[in-house]
């Protein structure tokens, strides 16, 4: 038990510590499954595993409010397992330790699972109540959201009865979704015979201290990619001191803007001192073209032992040409709105060593002909290096509704709650909602929650008088569901 266990509303504060005593990194969900079936098992509440992994509850309607819409509440289950270089948490085993900070309940060295343990929690909270008035509930708590949306994609017609889906996994209160963008993997390869180097030293060349961040949420936030920043790096040590690429790590999962990369490069012993200083000076140049985005870059570069192999040279300069070339971010806004990113791609995963180079990246877009333009220039790019390129994992956009008679009534209870207009948004992230929308076409759909600040990162953190305001509005919202027609 955790000191946030004295939070209000405790109904919400108290599921969520339990839940983040029970290990639950995407992939690995039989534990917090167990939980959750458990934990409905002693309170008396139905549930069951479905095909797809999700947890499904039940909850029927308080006195008098049997012939009200059903509600379907849905969060996932599982979250990001992200931790700061220092940490030794194992995220399959270890408790995350949720502590206050201020205003914010935030983590010991990892990411909260504030996303989307809150909407769990608020699940949770509904169906155990006993003062809340309802018309009949529906709880469905999603498996591997952050990963694959295993699922969504794996939930079977029939499953869900709610005419309204309130999906509990945005991340600024106050704020209702009501359409997402699509999104789709593209990974380039290459193989290649391994060469041994010519120089007689070798340099470990790290940078990290970035803010990273969800490469759909924080994209418009002109945040460095490692990756990208490494090439510029790369290139120069190639170019003026002869460098020869052996190894490159960056990034560590597809959705997450890369903060950290390290490349080992062999060098002629009498350029190791040049390099040294070369790259101290690309610190100052990436600090000062991130000044007032990023404050924390660190780059150096260390002796170690010269590898036993390097990269071919032509390979090694198309792959570096390849880094530096391929878009990466922002591509468009939508036309006519202003600041809610409709295009964009994130570089987030180089790996390269041991007769093999990876590339992994996820394109988004609200727009489908716009998400295949970046295909077709990452394509392009990487195809001119040499690499195969593949395409997969592709979600569809949820198209915001033209009628969405949960939306509206929200809306107006907000305005009644809260004398102030809630904002409703289109989301540049991959939301389970396209893909429940799609299979069960006459839900209302909307998403919200809590706020949350730098999900996917180990300063995840949730603030904590949004949880009280939320909460409130959950339950008026669910006290003011209209009859069946
Ligand atoms: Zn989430």
């Amino acid at each position: 038990m955790s000191e946030i266990r004295n939070l209000q509303p405790q109904a919400i504060w108290e599921n969520f510590d339990k839940l983040c005593a029970v290990p639950h990194p995407s992939g690995h969900l039989a534990r917090i499954q167990q939980f959750l079936l458990d934990w409905a098992a002693e309170r008396g509440i139905e549930a069951f595993k479905d095909a797809g992994e999700n947890i499904v509850m039940r909850k029927p309607a308080t006195p008098g409010m049997e012939g009200r819409k059903v509600v379907t509440m849905q969060a996932h289950m599982d979250m990001v397992p992200q931790k700061a270089k220092d940490s030794t948490h194992d995220f399959e085993n270890d408790p995350i330790q949720p502590y206050i900070d201020g205003e914010w309940v935030k983590a010991r060295g990892t990411t909260l699972g504030s996303d989307d343990g809150m909407g769990v929690a608020t699940i949770m909270a509904v169906m155990e109540a006993t003062d809340i008035p309802h018309g009949p509930i529906e709880g469905f708590i999603t498996a591997d959201e952050e990963t694959t949306m295993y699922g969504v994609n794996h939930m079977q017609p029939g499953t869900l009865h709610g005419d309204y889906l309130m999906n509990l996994d945005n991340e600024t209160e106050g704020e209702f979704v009501i359409g997402s963008a699509g999104g789709i993997n593209l990974t380039a390869e290459l193989a290649y015979a391994p060469a041994a180097p010519q120089a007689d030293a070798a340099v470990k060349i790290v940078l990290q201290g970035l803010k990273g961040g969800h490469s759909g949420l924080e994209i418009n936030e002109g945040r460095a990619n490692a990756n990208k920043l490494m090439a510029r790096v790369v290139r120069k040590a190639v170019a003026n001191l002869g460098a020869e690429l052996a190894t490159w790590v960056g990034g560590n999962m597809r959705n997450a803007i890369p903060s950290s990369v390290e490349a080992v490069v062999a060098v002629p012993a009498d350029k190791v001192a040049q390099l040294q200083k070369d790259v101290a000076a690309w610190g100052d140049v990436f600090r000062a073209e991130y000044d007032g985005i990023e404050d924390a870059i660190r780059i150096e570069a260390e002796p170690v032992a010269v590898p036993a192999e390097r990269v071919p040279i032509d390979v090694q300069d198309r792959l570096i040409n390849a880094i530096g070339a391929c878009h990466n971010g922002v591509l468009r806004f939508i036309p006519g709105i202003g600041d809610i990113v409709e295009t964009s791609s994130n570089l987030a995963i180089v790996e390269i060593g041991g007769g093999k180079a990876f590339f992994k990246d996820l394109i988004r877009s609200s727009m489908r002909s716009q998400r295949e333009y970046v295909e077709e220039i990452l394509t392009s790019c990487f195809q001119l290096a040499g690499m195969k390129v593949e395409v997969g994992g592709a979600y569809t956009e949820w198209q915001p509704a033209l009628k969405n008679e949960m939306v509206d009534l929200m809306r107006t209870v907000y305005k009644d709650m809260y004398g102030e207009d809630a904002k409703v948004q289109v989301v540049h992230a991959g939301l389970e909602c396209s893909i429940i929308g799609a299979m069960y076409p006459h839900m209302d759909i909307v998403s919200f929650g809590p706020t949350l600040r730098s999900p996917h990162t180990p300063n995840e953190r949730c603030l904590i008088a949004t949880v009280g305001k939320y909460w409130d509005f959950v339950k008026e919202v669910l006290a003011r569901v209209p009859e069946k027609k």
